[in-house]
């Protein structure tokens, strides 16, 4: 293709993304995605000038076309869009094409959050808000003041005093306790669409496209019902007001006026400093209650905005510094399921592989059969996949336009994909369809991976694709069988040599001496996590005696109760697990300490605090006497507190609190009666 016949290619793409997105809300690609096309456009344009047109988008703002529901607004000043910088390079690219335009003059720069929404420009006459419009293509856009009239955030007459005219413009959003709402309320109902047979309506993306939904809606008691919010951030056309010098004082002048501005602008002197805040608020971004998709630099001198000027579509005087794409649109390849060591079934989505959120993403949970419907995604499908900060990905939705022709609704299997392909079953009432066959491999796979993880019996180097190895090769029939492992089984496996065969049997000896929690937890006993195991441990002091124990004493012990005390009784009563664990046993798996006299229970329920130190007992030997005998010792006071124990130097915010809530404080001599009796002293 030649350059020309790309230059045409990529406008006409461009054309149909920018009507998918401004006039529909209802973009097919990623913004990311997007972004890319008009770079590359751009890129061409600068190389073969000869082939620059006017109405190339990357020489207009917005759309080009508007569609025909509202009536037209035409700016008095224009609403311009904004160039990028992808990078930290592009940005001080920017400051030197700033310094340069001021012929070396230095600027001061106002740097404020890019808010993920819709440009507005708000119109007060005489005090009274009279008009809305949208940015449109910059010169004409959008009257949707009905709609603005319902945001709460948004003044509807200003202090006495006002200018004749003022034209405020900034952000109308979505903020994303709102969007979770209205996604949810959409699944929600979907559930019902699909179980009634009816076709589920699309669930919203994103806040952006939500917002400009919410806004763009014919009938305004729509709008008024999701909950918009605004932010202000520029002033345009102004008849009668004061004159600035800076646009810092103009944002101070808008929050007089009782106009919402974003608390987290910042005026700067450096463009060092200007990165620092870039570079923060990309790491900090999801601390927000909004969504921004980059930050927005500003010089702060009008005068030196009036040097620098406009290009055909935005100011030189201003830049975007965009963060990376958390979101991006990719096939769905397949949807398959997996499974649990409970035998739950997770259906997953199988996707083009695509970098988002700063990783290559494959695969993606959609968490059971009713998310799956409720989102309606089938094979095939264009996707928009999600990964914001630590979160782990999301398929957020399909693109219902690109959905190819044919492509049938994903049904969930109805046998387990292992190879004894057992039914499965969705119990009555429940989200979760399971395998119910205890003798499972897949479900078997991860009782191992889970018996080896972290929180259980932690042994290095057996993960889970080295499980699956082991597994495949018939050396293990279940978590037990990890202690009968030799070396001459491991040498004889693919890729295996002597140093990682001699590092697992070291790692698996080395967990026989776990404490009594960890071994509980690596049973897989349904509800014995972690906290339930440690009380467990404290109360009862062996695995046998846990074993022994009646199901009303185990359910008595702080912080188990009864639900886990049944099924503790009960995964003990199944002989394959009597078996695994005597298999442990006979291993020599530390099975806890064996009590000669079992201490009396008598702070069960109680949470004692200790601060300071306390002659005779170290701070955790102080922790450990105060469960050992069934309390609780909190690192903080509450109202809950039973007593605070106060030793030499102590807290001086704990002791404050406790005695503002009236909670009795100990000393030494109390701290041991209190031990003794499970009773405050008399004198307390
Ligand atoms: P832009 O979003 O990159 O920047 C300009 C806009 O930023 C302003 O109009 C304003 O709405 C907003 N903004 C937020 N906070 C601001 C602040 N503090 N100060 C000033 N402005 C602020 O540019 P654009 O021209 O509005 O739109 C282009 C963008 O829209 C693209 O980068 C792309 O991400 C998206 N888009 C996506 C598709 C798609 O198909 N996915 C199609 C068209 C456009």
């Amino acid at each position: 293709m030649t350059p020309a016949q790309r230059i045409l290619e990529l406008r006409a793409q461009i054309a149909h993304h920018n009507q998918r997105y401004y006039a529909f809300d209802a973009p097919e690609i990623s913004d990311a995605d997007y972004d890319l096309l008009v770079r590359e456009l751009a890129a061409l344009e600068a190389e073969h000038p000869e082939f620059a047109a006017a109405d190339s988008p990357t020489q207009q703002v917005g759309a080009g076309a508007l569609s025909t529901s509202f009536d037209e607004v035409v700016h008095r000043v224009p609403m311009t869009s904004l160039d990028n910088a992808m990078d930290v390079a592009e940005l001080e690219a920017w400051g030197e094409r700033v310094t340069k335009g001021l012929a070396g003059a230095t600027a001061r720069f106002v740097c404020e959050l890019k808010i993920d929404g819709l440009a507005m420009s708000l119109r007060y006459e005489s005090g009274r808000f009279v008009q809305a419009a949208t940015r449109g293509d910059g010169r004409v856009g959008e009257d949707v003041t009905p709609n603005v009239a319902t945001i709460a955030a948004v003044p509807k007459s200003l202090p006495a005093g006002a200018p004749d005219v003022l034209e405020v413009r900034g952000e109308v959003y979505l903020p994303l306790a709102a969007f979770e709402r209205l996604k949810a309320a959409k699944e929600a109902e979907n559930v019902e669409r699909v179980a009634a047979g009816r076709k589920p309506d699309p669930v919203p993306v994103n806040p952006r496209n939500a917002g400009a939904g919410s806004l763009r809606q014919k009938d305004s008691s729509v709008t008024a019902g999701r909950g918009l919010a605004f932010w202000s951030y520029q002033l345009g056309e102004v008849v009668g007001g004061p004159d600035f010098t800076d646009h810092s004082q103009s944002l101070e002048y808008l929050r007089t006026l009782g106009f919402p501005v974003n608390p987290e602008i910042r005026a700067v002197g450096t463009l060092a400093e200007v990165i620092q805040f870039c570079q923060h608020w990309q790491q900090q971004r999801h601390t927000l209650p909004y969504e921004i998709d980059g930050a927005v630099v500003k010089v702060d001198s009008l005068a030196q905005r009036e040097v620098l000027g406009f290009t055909s579509r935005a100011p030189r005087w201003a830049i975007a510094f965009k963060f990376p794409p958390e979101e991006r649109t990719t096939i769905l390849r397949d949807i398959q399921v997996s499974v649990g060591r409970t035998g739950r079934t997770t259906p997953f989505a199988v996707l083009e592989p695509v970098f988002v959120g700063g990783s290559t993403v494959a695969m993606a949970t959609l968490h059971n059969q009713d998310q799956v419907a409720a989102k309606d995604v089938r094979p095939g499908d264009t996707v928009v996949v999600r990964k914001a900060g630590d979160v782990i990905p999301e398929v957020v939705g399909p693109v219902l336009s690109l959905r190819p022709a044919g492509c049938q609704p994903w049904e969930f299997p109805t046998i387990c994909p292992c190879p004894l392909q057992t039914e499965l079953v969705r119990p009555e009432g429940e989200a979760d369809t399971r395998c119910v066959e205890p003798s499972c491999p897949f479900q078997r796979d991860q009782r191992i991976i889970y018996f080896s993880g972290r929180g259980a019996m932690d042994i290095e180097g057996l993960g889970e694709n080295t499980v699956f190895q082991l597994s495949d090769a018939g050396l293990l029939t279940d978590a037990g069988d990890v202690y009968s492992l030799t070396r001459d089984q491991l040498l004889l496996l693919d890729k295996w040599g002597d140093t990682k065969a001699d590092n697992l049997l070291a790692a698996i000896e080395g967990s026989k001496q776990r404490p009594l929690p960890k071994v509980l937890t690596a049973l897989g006993c349904k509800g014995l996590g972690p906290s339930a195991s440690e009380s467990l441990a404290r109360a009862f002091g062996t695995l046998d005696a846990i074993m022994q124990a009646s199901e009303a004493d185990l359910a008595t012990t702080d912080g188990v109760g009864p639900t886990i005390a049944a099924s503790i009784v009960r995964w003990f009563a199944v002989p394959s697990n009597r078996e695994f664990v005597e298999k442990l046993r006979v291993a020599g798996v530390e099975f806890g300490r064996v009590e000669v006299s079992r201490l009396a229970q008598n702070l069960a329920g109680k949470a004692v605090v200790v601060t300071g130190s306390l002659l005779g007992y170290s701070r955790e030997q102080a922790e450990a006497a105060i469960k050992d005998r069934g309390g609780k010792s909190p690192g903080s006071v509450s109202a809950k507190t039973f007593a605070v124990v106060v030793g030499a130097e102590p807290g001086a915010s704990k002791l404050t609190k406790a005695e503002a809530l009236g909670i009795p404080i100990l000393d030494l001599a109390g701290f041991e009666h209190l031990l003794a009796t499970g009773e405050l002293p008399p004198a307390t």
